[in-house]
């Protein structure tokens, strides 16, 4: 499972200074050495861990903490509001425009869950009585069109495809005259990955940002990838001014570190996490829930 080590050692750390009746500043130093080194095997940003137990020493050493009644758990509070707020604090929800379609991109790197998360979030929005059009924009990786028009049958949702000879820019632009006229509330486009970044890709996201005006720019990361999960969502950042982040796979046993980091690195929220390969395995990401699953 996603964070297990991670949150074993948190909750075998925290643990020890839970029930104390008097917490010393040197408990909570020596909590916090274990914290960090914790964060640290989880594959957490090294700056992002710093500033992290800084903040939380910071508030956890004051007077009102440590000459509380209940010490041990105010640290633990003050902890778990740091945990959260490095992933985002509040939920950050997907764009809806004043004037539809809601124009959402789907960008990253080949086998990061691209395409299947535009399936999941066809499927999300199904959910919430909106009507979502699917849009290939993958011209490049040979079933990928495929790929989305299978989803697009297993969720009775429309896929738009221009077949592979028509450049994505102009596949998107007709889409969206597509979705005004038959009136679809949502546009998802799916769009071509590299396994790795390269400015031609960049220029030809670039091209069909500047062309549709976007609302959103998602991001969607393979979770199991760790730091390079970071280098990849703060590259994309750089180029395309992302407005959040899809992080895949933490069904499976990542250590953690990209969940924690890319809030801090980027500044952009993570969204959705997808938890599994089925089309109902994607959850909005809740950073305080998150949190308490971490800290036990
Ligand atoms: P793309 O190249 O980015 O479009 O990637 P795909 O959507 O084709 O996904 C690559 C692989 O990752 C597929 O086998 C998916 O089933 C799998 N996958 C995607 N998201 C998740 C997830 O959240 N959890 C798990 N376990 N597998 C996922």
């Amino acid at each position: 499972m996603a964070f297990e080590g991670l949150a074993d050692r948190l909750q075998e750390t925290l643990k020890k200074i839970r029930g104390k009746g008097k917490v010393s500043e040197e408990d909570v130093t020596q909590m916090m050495r274990e914290v960090r080194i914790a964060l640290l095997e989880a594959d957490v940003n090294f700056k992002v861990v710093k500033d992290f137990i800084n903040r939380v020493k910071e508030r956890a050493i004051g007077q009102e903490v440590l000459k509380s009644l209940t010490p041990g758990q105010q640290v633990i509070k003050v902890v778990n509001e740091e945990l959260t707020a490095l992933m985002g604090g509040e939920q950050s929800k997907i764009a809806a425009a004043h004037k539809p379609p809601t124009v959402i991109m789907m960008v990253g790197l080949q086998g990061a869950g691209k395409t299947t998360s535009t399936g999941k979030l066809a499927k999300h929005l199904q959910k919430q009585n909106r009507n979502p059009l699917l849009v290939a924009g993958d011209i490049y990786r040979p079933a990928a069109i495929k790929q989305l028009q299978v989803l697009g049958e297993q969720l009775n949702a429309p896929v738009f495809t221009l077949g592979d000879q028509v450049s994505p820019v102009e596949i998107a632009k007709q889409a969206i005259v597509k979705a005004k006229e038959e009136h679809y509330d949502y546009v998802l486009i799916d769009t071509a990955g590299r396994l790795h970044i390269d400015d031609t890709l960049m220029d030809e996201l670039n091209q069909i940002k500047t062309e549709v005006k976007p609302d959103e720019i998602l991001l969607v990361v393979d979770s199991m990838t760790g730091q390079d999960a970071v280098n990849v969502a703060e590259s994309f950042n750089a180029q395309l001014e992302l407005t959040g982040v899809v992080l895949t796979k933490l069904d499976g046993d990542t250590r953690g570190g990209a969940a924690l980091s890319v809030k801090a690195i980027t500044g952009k929220p993570i969204k959705f996490a997808g938890m599994g390969e089925k089309l109902d395995a994607l959850e909005p990401f809740f950073p305080d829930r998150m949190a308490s699953r971490i800290l036990g």
